[in-house]
């Protein structure tokens, strides 16, 4: 069988699998452990914030998206399901449609793989330590914020549907982290991270003044909401940290300039 070297084959490979995806197309993957990213040394720590708007957040204010599919790939994609519906079960017409979507659908998938790929890397050699908030207490506390909730639950099944990708996406990121920087990934419970105004320290729904924007009621410090959640990540981790080593805290919001010029969206 004819076949194309996509990368060489690692050094320590043992074992390799092959697979067929939906599309069709067969791989062949070895199976080797990589060498840890050595961390850059700076002793910089980031928050990354799953953000609604974005599939997540920085501390240093960069908001990242996961490329999907394009408008017109979209288009065809609700064409391929509109034509599918007006097929016979077992016809040949549907099972080319059929191999026609789960075509667009192995791209989509291609792309969100290469992204947390490329976006894990970057982030295991920029920073030291790389804070996230813990999926296990994220799930039951983030539902308010509309991040995690049902499928198809006070929204369209569209929109349940692309969360649960992203979701998928954000649980992917994550593992790539700790492959790529063990030791260096800490994992916060996420209360409060959206409601703390990063300036002054104080707490309030009401400073959620809309899914995108963050305005503290008590402060008057404006940021993209998602960027804010992640500054907080980045700092609970910093005081974890700090806690550790039994000294006091640094960069604490008391001897750190608030950061007004963040951008916005949305
Ligand atoms: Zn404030």
């Amino acid at each position: 069988m004819r076949f194309r070297w996509s990368r060489p084959i690692p050094h320590a490979a043992k074992s390799y699998r092959v697979t067929r995806d939906r599309a069709g197309r067969w791989h062949v993957a070895f199976a080797a452990i990589p060498a840890p990213i050595p961390k850059p040394g700076s002793g910089e720590a980031v928050g990354v914030d799953r953000g609604v708007a974005v599939a997540a957040a920085l501390s240093t204010g960069d908001l990242l998206t996961v490329p999907g599919l394009r408008e017109a790939e979209r288009a065809r994609l609700g064409r391929l399901l509109r034509r599918l519906a007006r097929t016979r079960p077992g016809s040949r017409r549907r099972a080319q449609i059929k191999a026609a979507i789960a075509r667009l659908k192995a791209r989509e998938t291609d792309r969100r793989k290469d992204w947390i790929e490329k976006t894990s890397t970057n982030l295991a050699r920029r920073f030291d330590v790389i804070a996230v908030e813990d999926l296990n207490i994220a799930g039951m506390t983030r539902s308010a914020r509309g991040t995690v909730e049902a499928p198809g639950r006070k929204m369209a099944q569209k929109a349940g549907l692309n969360r649960g990708i992203l979701a998928a996406g954000w649980g992917a990121l994550v593992a790539r982290l700790e492959d790529k920087a063990p030791g260096r990934v800490i994992k916060i419970d996420p209360r409060n991270t959206s409601r703390t105004c990063n300036a002054c320290r104080h707490v309030a729904g009401e400073s959620r003044e809309s899914q995108a924007v963050f305005l503290c009621v008590a402060c008057g410090f404006r940021v993209n909401a998602d960027v804010n959640a992640a500054c907080n990540i980045r700092d609970t981790a910093a005081g974890h940290a700090v806690a550790a080593r039994g000294g006091p805290p640094l960069g604490g919001p008391a001897n750190r300039e608030p950061q007004h010029d963040l951008p916005l969206t949305g």
